[in-house]
């Protein structure tokens, strides 16, 4: 492949971070990723299924995955940030800081660190609904495939047992924090979302009942790599729930939380009652919604799953959510807006849809950009610099990849034009 000396810098190595670095670099430029977590893939890796084919991510993932291996033109950085970017000559001088994994490129995956590594922590891929050693591997199709410690938990040289262990002389317990220093022609800001904190909706129950979960828990919940091998049960006591509420505009499209609309919020439920079904047709789904919101070639999706038995669709917002005595049940409050009766639907667990919060905001980068008012980067910055996915707006997957092929051919075009 050819490369024409020019590099692309891509922050974030999420599913749109990935096809800019990706469609750069077959192009001919130079493309470097720079990702915050363990490993690649984003968010994109924690879900169990895409809407609406209801196909496992993974298929996907790994075509960019072997596209991106095959390409000597990207250079990826894992547990690394962009720490400063300084204009210079038309191009930018770009500081990367990369913190220690302390597990280096000749971690074969085998595993045996982990089976003596003494100590937990709560696992942040699953939500912390289960742990993982302080040696951990990322998930199962983590790319790079490599164990990675968190250095919060782990015992370090007092313990060393996962270092006795390593046959391959993997584990580096003195790794230090480094830094990188590049020329970068272009940035491409690909930041993309968290999930909204459901703590912060005081009427909603989350962290005060067990059985209130979010919508991405529920994606974890239902994995077959998930915390519970992808049986969907009541956290609090392992059960199948006869019956699931889906509480959408959890903290969105609210002045008290946030005003946008994700887009693909009602999408994702509608996704999560095919995943109660397919576990157990008779689960009884409720769904309490403001409006329905499925964008374009969506529609269909929404139809067929609305259409199936066992579902309920209440339009009305969720007044509260509280427990029903010592049944070990939740009770939903809403008013329903078509009829104006007050509905009390009682039901063994609770999904709240909360909606997806810019990961960066204006001023959280060290490149000047500006936000719009929900938080979300605006299209382009100073010269040469772009956003892409959903750092730049809420949306699914394919708008994704087509929004980032279109940031790889502005971030050329910005480099031609200098
Ligand atoms: C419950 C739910 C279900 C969904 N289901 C579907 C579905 O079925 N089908 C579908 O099409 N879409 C679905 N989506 C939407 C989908 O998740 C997004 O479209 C997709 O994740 C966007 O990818 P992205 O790369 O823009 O952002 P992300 O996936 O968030 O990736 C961004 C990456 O950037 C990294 N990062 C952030 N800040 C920095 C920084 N400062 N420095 C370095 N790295 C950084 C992050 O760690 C992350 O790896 C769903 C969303 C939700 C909430």
């Amino acid at each position: 492949m050819s490369d024409n000396g020019n590099t692309i810098l891509v922050v974030g190595g999420g599913i749109s971070g990935m096809t800019t670095a990706i469609e750069a670099a077959e192009a001919g430029y130079k493309a470097v990723i720079v990702e915050k977590k363990s490993y690649l893939g984003g968010r994109v890796a924690q879900m169990n299924k895409y809407f609406p084919k209801l196909c496992p991510p993974y298929c996907g993932m790994e075509i960019n995955f072997r596209r991106i291996r095959a390409n000597p033109n990207i250079r990826s950085y894992t547990l690394a940030e962009l720490e400063s970017a300084r204009r210079h000559n038309g191009s930018y001088k770009a500081t990367l800081r990369i913190q220690p994994r302390f597990v280096n490129a000749k971690c074969t995956a085998c595993g045996e660190c982990e089976k003596v590594c003494p100590v937990e922590r709560p696992n942040d891929f699953n939500f912390g609904m289960d742990k993982t050693k302080a040696i951990y591997f990322p998930h199962d199709m983590a790319m790079p495939v490599r164990y990675a410690i968190d250095e919060a938990t782990c015992q370090g040289s007092s313990c060393a047992k996962c270092v006795e262990v390593c046959q391959y002389g993997a584990i580096q317990l003195d790794m230090q924090a480094e830094t990188v220093e590049l020329e970068a022609d272009a940035i491409v800001m690909a930041t993309g979302w968290d999930p909204y904190d459901a703590g912060k909706i005081d009427n909603l129950g989350f962290g005060t009942h067990a059985d209130v979960i979010t919508n991405v828990m529920m994606e974890r919940l239902a994995a077959g790599n998930g915390p519970t091998g992808g049986k969907i049960q009541r956290p609090s006591d392992g059960k199948e729930p006869a019956s699931v509420a889906f509480v959408q505009c959890a903290g969105s499209r609210d002045e008290n939380h946030m005003e946008h609309c994700s887009s693909i919020c009602c999408l994702a439920t509608f996704k999560h009652i095919a995943y109660l079904h397919d576990q157990n047709p008779e689960i009884q789904a409720y769904m309490f919604y403001i409006d329905l919101r499925a964008q374009g070639k969506y529609e269909a999706f929404v139809q067929s799953v609305s259409a199936q038995e066992h579902t309920t669709l209440i339009k009305g917002k969720v007044a509260k959510i509280e427990t029903d005595g010592d049944a070990g049940q939740l009770v939903v409050t809403a008013e329903n807006a078509v009829t104006g009766e007050k509905v009390h639907q009682t039901v063994d667990m609770i999904v709240l849809a909360t909606g997806m919060e810019p990961a960066a905001k204006a001023g959280s980068l060290p490149v000047s950009m500006d936000s719009e008012q929900s938080g979300f980067l605006l299209p382009s910055g100073p010269e040469g610099v772009l956003t892409t996915g959903v750092a730049k707006k809420p949306t699914d997957v394919a708008s994704c990849t087509q929004d980032a092929t279109a940031a790889a051919l502005k971030a050329i075009q910005s480099i031609l034009r200098r």
